[in-house]
This record gives C-alpha cells, sequence and structure tokens, in this order.
C-alpha cells in the first residue's frame, strides 16, 4: 500500500506496483467497452495506448518494423520487453505448434505481434524482461524522492470531517502509527486488499461494517463487488517416444534446455487467443441473462476474446496424473479471459492482519462454462486431431479423467471445476463508475483515490500488468494535473 505526496513523483510510485511477467496487453475492444462503461474516453484502448507506449522499450529499433507495427510500440520506457526470437530461444516444436493451430484456422498475427490491440490469432510469446531478468517495478522505475515504508501494514485510512465533506487526511499502520498526507491518499494495495483497508476504514457495505464492529464513515455496498478473475486450467499431453527422445521437452534428460538463452524466457512460443462460437455465446448469455441478449450486448457487438492458450514444453504445474519430468510430455494451459462471473472481497474481522475473505465464484455463469469447454477441445483436437499436432503428440495424459475430446460438456466442468485456478489477475473489486470516479477519487470522499487493479470495472483479456502500468501512468497524469 502506497501514500502518496503529490509533487515527489508521484508517477514512479503509483507504478511500482506491478509483478513482471508476460508482457500481454489484451484486446482494444476491452478497453473501449470499459471506457464505454464509465462514460470516459480516457480510458478507451486509443487513449491508453500512449501510456502502454510510455511504459514499454521494445526490443526492436522503431526503424526497423513495419511502420503499423511500430505505432503500437514504445521505445523509450522504463520496462524492457522481450519475445521468444529476440532472445535467441529455438524450440524444436515451434513450426509444428503453429501448423497445428494453422490446421485449425488459427493463423500467425502480423509480425506475430498480439500487442498491437487485436490479440486473436498467434502471437510469439513477449515478456517484461531485461538482459533475460524479469523486472520488478521498483527496479524499471526510480524511487528516488520517495519514502517508502518497509514492514508497514497498513490498517486503515483516516479521515477528519466537518458538516459538509469528509476528507482523506492520512493512515494508520496496524500498530497504531499515523501517517499524515500533504495532498491525498491514494490506495494501491490491489484487488483483495484495497476492499479490506476500504472496509476497515469505515467504507463499505453497511451490513458487513456493523457485523464487523467498524465505525462507517461512507455506506459504499460495491466495495468488494465485481470482483473478476482469470480462470486457468493446464492439461498434459505425452509426447510420440520418438520425439520425446529428440528433447523437445524440458526434462531432466534434455540438455538443450540447460543452454543459457533457454534461461530467458518461459518454454513455449505462442500465445494464442481465441473467441467462443457466436450461436452458442448467445444462447449462453441468453442461459445466464433469462433473455435472449439484445445486439448490443458487450460481449457481441464485436468478436471479443475470450480464451488464450499456451502450448508450454513442459510437464508441470498440474496436479494429477504424476508424470515424471523427463521430457516425455509437454503441457498446455487454457485461461479463461473475459469471465461473466461475479466474485465479492470481504472481511471477517477489523484487523488487517486477518485476510480477506475471498468468494471468486469462478465458473459459475453458462458464459464462463462454454469458454473453458471450449477451449479445452480446441486444444485437444490441435493436439490429437491436426496432422501436425500427431506429428509429435501422442495422447492426452488425463488420469482420473474422461479424455477431453470423449467428455461430455459435463465430465468437462466436472473437470474444471476440480483442476482449475487463479492466473492471479483478480481486478474489479473497487470498480470505476460504482466505487471510483473516472478520476480515480473515492466516490462520495475527498482526499482518497484508487490506483490498481481493482478499479478495472471490465475484465481486460490479457495479463494484466500491461493494464496496471498504463492505468498508473494516466492516473499519475490525472492527479499531476487535478493540483
Ligand atoms: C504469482 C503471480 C504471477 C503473475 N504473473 C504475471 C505475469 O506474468 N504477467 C502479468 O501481466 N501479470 C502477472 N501477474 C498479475 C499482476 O502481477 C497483477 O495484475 C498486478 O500486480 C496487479 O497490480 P496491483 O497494483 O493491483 O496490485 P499488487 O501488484 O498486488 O500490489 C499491491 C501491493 O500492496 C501491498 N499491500 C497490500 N495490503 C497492504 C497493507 N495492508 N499494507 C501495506 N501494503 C499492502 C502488497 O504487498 C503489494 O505490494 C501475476 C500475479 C501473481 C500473483
Amino acid at each position: 500500500m502506497l501514500i502518496k505526496y503529490l509533487g515527489v513523483g508521484i508517477w514512479e510510485t503509483v507504478v511500482n506496483k506491478c509483478v513482471e511477467g508476460g508482457w500481454i496487453r489484451g484486446d482494444a475492444h476491452d478497453y473501449d467497452a470499459w471506457a464505454k462503461l464509465v462514460g470516459d474516453e480516457r480510458w478507451s484502448y486509443e487513449n491508453m495506448l500512449p501510456y502502454m507506449k510510455k511504459t514499454e522499450t521494445h526490443w526492436s529499433a522503431e526503424d526497423a518494423l513495419p511502420a503499423t507495427v511500430a505505432a503500437q510500440h514504445g521505445f523509450s520506457g522504463p520496462v524492457f520487453q522481450a519475445s521468444v526470437s529476440s532472445t535467441g530461444r529455438k524450440f524444436p516444436l515451434k513450426d509444428n505448434v503453429k501448423q497445428a493451430w494453422a490446421e485449425i484456422g488459427i493463423s500467425e498475427l502480423p509480425g506475430a505481434d498480439g500487442n498491437a490491440g487485436s490479440p486473436l490469432g498467434l502471437a510469439e510469446l513477449q515478456e517484461n524482461r531485461r538482459d533475460g531478468l524479469r523486472q520488478l517495478s521498483s527496479s524499471a522505475y526510480p524511487l528516488e524522492g520517495v519514502t517508502v515504508l518497509t514492514d508497514s501494514l497498513v490498517k486503515r485510512v483516516i479521515f477528519s470531517k466537518d458538516l459538509y465533506t469528509t476528507t482523506a487526511t492520512g493512515i494508520e499502520l496496524a500498530d497504531g502509527t499515523k501517517k499524515y498526507a500533504r495532498k491525498e491518499v491514494i490506495l494501491s494495495c490491489g484487488a483483495y486488499r484495497t476492499p479490506q483497508i476500504l472496509m476497515l476504514s469505515g467504507i463499505g457495505p453497511e451490513d458487513i461494517l456493523a457485523e464487523n464492529g467498524i465505525e462507517p464513515v461512507l455506506d459504499s455496498p460495491e466495495v468488494g463487488a465485481n470482483l473478476w478473475d482469470h480462470l486457468l486450467i493446464r492439461t498434459l499431453w505425452k509426447l510420440l517416444p520418438s520425439v520425446a527422445a529428440q528433447g523437445v521437452s524440458m526434462g531432466s534428460n534434455n540438455a538443450l534446455f540447460t543452454e543459457k538463452e533457454f534461461a530467458t524466457g518461459a518454454p513455449l512460443d505462442w500465445v494464442v487467443s481465441t473467441t467462443l462460437p457466436r450461436e452458442e455465446l448467445i444462447a449462453a448469455i441468453a442461459a445466464d441473462e433469462g433473455s435472449e441478449p439484445a445486439a448490443d450486448h458487450p460481449l457481441l457487438t464485436q468478436t471479443r476474446t475470450f480464451i488464450e492458450t499456451l502450448i508450454i514444453y513442459a510437464a508441470g504445474g498440474v496436479a494429477t496424473p504424476a508424470i515424471p519430468f523427463d521430457g516425455s510430455h509437454i503441457s498446455s494451459t487454457v485461461i479463461g479471459l473475459m469471465p461473466t462471473s461475479r466474485g465479492r472481497v470481504t472481511i471477517s474481522s477489523s484487523s488487517p492482519v486477518d485476510a480477506p475473505v475471498i468468494d471468486p465464484k469462478y465458473f459459475s455463469t453458462s458464459v464462463d462454462k462454454l469458454a473453458m469447454r471450449t477451449g479445452l477441445r480446441q486444444v485437444a483436437k490441435v493436439l490429437l486431431k491436426t496432422n501436425a499436432g500427431k506429428a509429435f503428440c501422442e495422447d492426452e495424459a488425463a488420469e482420473g479423467h474422461k479424455l477431453i475430446l470423449s467428455a461430455t460438456d459435463a465430465e468437462l466442468e466436472a473437470r474444471v471445476a476440480a483442476l482449475a485456478g487463479t492466473t492471479f489477475h483478480p481486478g474489479g473489486t473497487a470498480a470505476m463508475g460504482r466505487v471510483v470516479d473516472t478520476e480515480l477519487n473515492v466516490i462520495g470522499l475527498k482526499g482518497l483515490r484508487v490506483v490498481d487493479a481493482s478499479v478495472l470495472p471490465v475484465p481486460i483479456a490479457s495479463h494484466l500488468q500491461v493494464a496496471v502500468y498504463a492505468l498508473a501512468e494516466q492516473a499519475a497524469d490525472i492527479i499531476g494535473r487535478s493540483k
């Protein structure tokens, strides 16, 4: 959590909140849906793009790229990007996997670039890495002029009140120490802890505040509501023994992956973004919403990105079945990027030491079930039914589960319920338009803003760090201009 003092390089501190990793911007339609929902074009893709560009340094020189590609990227920002090719990682199955996707109609994007606003298709993985190392935001952005308090758990925001206004004046730490802001307080505790701190400060649903003996400051029923996250399921796949013997997948017997370039990024080539069959999507929305969706339904007006699939040259991260890490298997992840399920974050006590109570309500809508089923069947088809896939993949390793291609909808859903988990992309719990206004001020109070993933009112079909960096950059501009 940060308390920030205007005039002390606010942008550095606001953006120093993101975890490093996959650099995946997402779909322009998602930012546009966000802007439309809150009625403020500053949050559209077009208007977030300058902030995305400001954040990044593309691995390639600007003049070495086609003008249309260069126009989408930054070349002098603090966060360095790297692609599979730019790091010299040459995975033996690269072309086979690409060909397998092509056989089901998914082709490579222009320049294999998924970070240009239209990710539907096959893109080369891009990561936030400099010289092979992941970048922490605290190393990418300078902290000069910023006071950082470590080992300092924030309990609550403190306020002053007069007849008409309640104004945030500072924070209280768990040990009772108080720190006062010179200008305003900005909460950036993430989608789980920001709503917790708001509630501990007396800002939240009246009943929850009362149950936990917290003196109310503002009845704000939407604090903690609207929680969304990207659900992820992994699957293991057995390689043909003759292909495995060539050392194409990471494992204890495979020397290739010990070469130094393979330590510079994840063991995969392609990030594949796909949509859902329209008629099935309409039926799923109708089942969830109780009536046929109108033509201007936000999930139908454009072809939206719903699923991300990664085929990974390593067998790992799956609870069952137990597979030796010997290069005999690969794995896949299917991620639901556009969930319509909404959960809630709440509290169980008035102590900041107690974890917030998180009910993600994953996979509770027909749309989300359709997305996960479709993603699983799609990757099974790519690996087991295409000529290119059959040339390296023998079968699915699905101990204890019905094979994907022969499973019923109910069997697939049971499998997702048993094995899927988070992608660590929660958002939405202090949503813009509900809890904060479009300048990130907590509605109904003075001197308090939220700048983190909790303000994202709708899911972004991405890995969230790019969106959070761009949000923080735009927030810094807004805050700077407001004084
Ligand atoms: C394991 C993991 C891997 C990820 N990998 C990727 C990836 O590869 N690519 C990608 O794009 N995204 C990735 N993400 C997602 C990305 O990191 C988040 O979306 C992003 O960091 C959200 O930013 P935020 O500012 O909302 O919250 P956070 O980055 O979580 O920042 C919240 C901060 O507030 C602090 N805090 C919370 N409560 C208190 C308190 N009471 N007092 C004081 N401080 C407090 C926390 O310690 C934390 O530093 C990953 C996330 C995780 C967890």
